[in-house]
């Protein structure tokens, strides 16, 4: 079984996804977390990807696509994808991917927030550098101020999440993203979570467990 996550930034599907890699073993794949690593690791994907991603702007397809064809070699079940695809030339070409590795999207969840409430939750929003868990700084703060409850490592803001980053990456969302809704909505197996932002996150995730039967 594989689920992709579709929903603006900040929507809340990293969240999710640690929740269903914790609870039933399944692996997230984001493109952003991979492309920021390659960012640390200053390789020259990396160097190529900061180039976009510090602006809030979308990578390349053929750069993001390339990246997930070569991490399907290794894992192409009980996959999470976070952040991918997002746009539709994406979409499209992950059906060919996946089927070259004979695998498939099994479940397509959209979570579904408004956008003021998006602005608030990434204003706040800071992350371990080594986890990649999420935290806010007035609605889910650490145990210790600054610190992550998990490993210790001093939490971050991303670049990317500074007010006018975040309008670029909104109006990207809307632009490229969100016509990903349409094409998924007619398949089987598209799940729309309403406004999920009035829900507990384990309800949300309560909806996406029994999504998954
Ligand atoms: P968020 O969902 O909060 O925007 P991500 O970590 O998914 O966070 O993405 C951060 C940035 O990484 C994006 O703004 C974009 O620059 C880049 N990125 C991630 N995934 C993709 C993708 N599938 N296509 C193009 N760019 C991507």
């Amino acid at each position: 079984m594989n689920i992709m996550l579709l929903g603006a930034p900040g929507s809340g599907k990293g969240t999710q996804a640690e929740k269903l890699v914790a609870r039933l073993g399944y692996i997230q794949f984001s493109t952003g977390d991979l492309m920021r690593k390659q960012i640390t690791d200053q390789t020259s994907l990396g160097l190529e990807c900061a180039k976009y991603m510090n602006e809030g702007k979308l990578v390349p397809d053929k750069i993001v696509n390339a990246i997930v064809k070569d991490y399907l070699k290794s894992n192409s079940n009980k996959l999470i994808f976070d952040g991918f695809p997002r746009t539709l030339e994406q979409a499209l070409e992950l059906e060919k991917m996946l089927a070259e590795v004979d695998s498939k999207m099994d479940r397509v969840i959209y979570i579904d927030v408004a956008k003021e409430i998006i602005l608030k939750r990434i204003s706040g929003r800071i992350i371990c550098p080594i986890c990649k868990v999420s935290y806010h700084i007035e609605t889910r703060k650490p145990l210790v101020e600054g610190i992550c409850d998990n490993d210790g490592a001093a939490l971050v803001r991303r670049p990317d999440d500074s007010p006018e980053k975040v309008a670029v990456r909104l109006k990207t969302y809307e632009a490229d993203t969100k016509p990903l809704i349409d094409f998924y909505s007619n398949k089987p197996g598209f799940i729309h979570i309403e406004e999920a932002a009035e829900l507990d996150g384990e309800i949300v995730y309560n909806m996406i467990e029994e999504a998954l039967i």
